[in-house]
């Protein structure tokens, strides 16, 4: 594209997606029709949970629903696959029930498309408004990339096959954070959603770590450290087509490639379509036909998506694997590829396309049962009772090296917000964060403990210590399948501005709390020197290592140097409020960050967005409020009181 002022290039691509890209509305309308006209769901009652787990893996494509603790999955199958599962012990029965509810939601989106015909609505995925669309995604990467250049970039990787054919369709584009300021060559996680199009939560998953890194930058000392040293390059939308059909309410999986069968069959599997170990498992693995949903493509990589994605892995990393099946990458290999899906509940690795284990296979199970400690889904390598080919983890594990893992976050496709809100996102941010912390050496540092609650006292004047507290433990395993040793953490230290991997790193020795380095889970304490340091905020690394002599993934905590006013300010002004009670309005300025912490008589009362203003009822009493900036203890204003009267009125 060529350059053009960034509000007039967003204004324009904005506008000419929204005119080309929307799939014709009647067309859409017929799809619906079509599906509905589709009968074959089916209850599968599993023999044992074990093999109900392999037939989620191996019929992915075909998962409807996932019921555990009921004994049974829901697929749409094909007679021959009815079979199949028969044949590995399942009961399988017509769900009706499941064909009528598929049908209201259907309805659901026929009456949200009739009123969008009569006037202008917002363009949201009706009944489903936690679900940015692809207009909304691309609308909030490009805000990001427009807002802070230095932080985020907004990358052009390449087409979807609507595009290419030159009829509307979509760029395929990747969000690149990273702080520019901090220069040298950083290890890199590459992130990508969506590549299955009805798989709701994916993309907003990933939009939602955007966020985090990006509004917690300077702020949070994690985030700030995460984005100096590292990249995270986000692809948001992977298969941006055949989503806007599963914004339309069609249980979309494939691109919307038209030379491939016809109607709601058409497209390509992407996640079948990658060029490494492509159709190699005599056809159990993906599909020759055309209109079946695992459908591989003619040819490896023969899809745009594919083509831009691989070209993209082999942009970011170096290769460290030989051609071998069983070459082992170096221990040390940089980097890490997340492909987000739903739905399943799983953590999967390589490899797909045998039950052999990878040549990296127990350094990636350990990284696994990390992530699934925070997920609390099951971590397995990801073959299930048939292997599966050409997948995505083909160019970044299987050509270079570079592990490379597979969420199946929650329990359905169309996932409600209410479950994506209050448990999908809390429990897959933190293992988003994880990984941005181990990419600098993801095959080892999985095996160290981790490091929690970094604080540090303080402001402290130059030349004063400042006291450190921590907590480092070994115990953040995934143990539900199999499980992995833990050990007694023998060590910890700080390291003052300087991050420890770097040149003139200096470790600040810290100790155990309770006297001695003697169980898996310890607290410890340190005094920090801080002569020399510049009045100011400093980064304070925290690494643990535990028994078997490996080293963590660091966190990190502030030091405050100098008696330095932070230049937050606090207003408070009092009216009478509702029931007898008084409104305190605090106003402030000067805060860093989209959202601050409110503290009121030494706690924490709320995070709130970073306006400048918010109000409380209180009854009588004397409040001392303070404002600081979002998980910060020194970023923060002066404390401001106001006494309230008893108001018997
Ligand atoms: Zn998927």
């Amino acid at each position: 594209m060529k350059k053009l002022p960034l509000a007039l290039a967003a204004a324009l691509c904005a506008a000419s997606t929204a005119a080309l890209a929307s799939p014709d509305a009647a067309e859409l309308q017929a799809l619906r029709a079509a599906e509905r006209q589709q009968h074959n769901l089916y209850r599968a009652y599993f023999p044992d949970v074990a093999t109900g787990r392999k037939a989620a893996v191996s019929f992915h494509a075909q998962l409807v629903e996932s019921a555990w603790k009921q004994g049974h999955l829901v697929f749409e199958l094909l007679p021959h696959e009815v079979a199949e599962l028969q044949r590995f012990g399942f009961l399988v029965v017509h769900a009706p029930d499941v064909v009528a509810r598929r049908n209201r939601l259907l309805d659901r989106f026929d009456a949200a498309a009739a009123a969008a015909a009569k006037g202008p609505t917002a363009q949201t995925i009706p009944g489903f408004p936690c679900y940015e669309t692809v207009e909304e995604t691309f609308a909030a990467a490009e805000g990001m990339a427009a807002a802070r250049p230095q932080l985020a970039q907004w990358l052009d990787i390449g087409d979807s096959w609507t595009k290419t054919q030159g009829a509307g369709g979509y760029d395929l584009k990747v969000l690149r954070l990273t702080n520019a300021a901090v220069a040298g060559d950083k290890p890199k996680l590459f992130v990508n959603a969506a590549i299955h199009a009805r798989e709701y939560t994916t993309a907003p998953l990933a939009l939602a770590f955007a966020r985090w890194l990006f509004d917690n930058h300077g702020v949070d000392a994690d985030a700030t450290w995460i984005l100096d040293h590292h990249e995270v390059h986000l692809l948001l939308q992977t298969n941006p087509d055949g989503r806007k059909r599963a914004e339309a309410g069609l249980s979309w999986r494939k691109n919307t490639n038209s030379d491939y069968c016809a109607g709601n069959s058409i497209g390509a599997d992407l996640n079948r379509n990658f060029s490494f170990s492509w159709n190699s498992t005599g056809g159990s693995g993906s599909s020759g036909n055309p209109c079946d949903l695992t459908y591989r493509g003619p040819a490896p990589a023969s899809e745009p998506e594919t083509q831009a994605v691989e070209t993209y892995i082999r942009s970011l990393f170096a290769d460290r694997r030989g051609p071998g099946k069983n070459d082992a990458a170096p221990s040390d290999t940089q980097g890490l590829h997340i492909d987000l899906h739903s739905y399943s509940e799983l953590v999967l690795w390589p490899w797909g396309d045998t039950a052999q284990p990878a040549p990296n296979g127990p350094a990636l199970q350990t990284l696994g049962r990390r992530f699934a400690w925070f997920n609390g889904y099951t971590p397995l390598q990801s073959v299930g009772l048939y292997p599966t080919d050409g997948t995505t983890d083909g160019p970044s594990y299987g050509e270079l090296g570079v592990p490379a893992y597979t969420f199946e976050m929650g329990t359905s496709f169309f996932q409600s917000c209410s479950a994506y809100t209050s448990t999908i996102l809390p429990r897959n941010l933190p293992a988003l964060i994880y990984a941005a912390k181990v990419v600098r050496a993801p095959y080892l540092l999985p095996g160290g403990p981790d490091v929690l609650d970094v604080a540090v006292s303080g402001p402290v004047v130059a030349g004063a210590t400042a006291a450190l507290t921590a907590q480092v433990t070994d115990t953040r395993f995934n143990q539900s399948n199999g499980s992995e040793a833990t050990q007694a953490i023998v060590a910890a230290d700080a390291y003052v501005g300087t991050p420890p991997w770097a040149d003139g790193a200096v470790a600040v020795p810290l100790t155990a709390a309770d006297g001695s380095f003697n169980s898996a889970t310890e607290a410890v304490t340190g005094s920090l020197p801080t002569a020399g340091l510049t009045p100011g905020r400093h980064l304070v690394w925290v690494v643990g290592r535990d028994a078997s002599g490996a080293a963590g993934p660091a966190s990190a905590g502030w030091l405050q140097v100098g008696d330095v006013p932070t230049g937050i300010t606090l207003d408070l002004q009092t009216a009478p409020g509702p029931r007898r009670r008084t409104t305190v309005a605090l106003t402030w300025a000067g805060a860093n960050g989209s959202r601050v912490d409110i503290h009121r008589n030494g706690a924490l009362l709320r995070a709130t967005a970073n306006d400048g203003a918010y109000s409380q009822a209180v009854g009588s009493g004397q409040w001392t409020y303070q404002v600081c900036e979002r998980g910060s203890s020194t970023a923060c204003s002066p404390e401001r009181t106001v006494s309230t009267p008893n108001a018997a009125r």
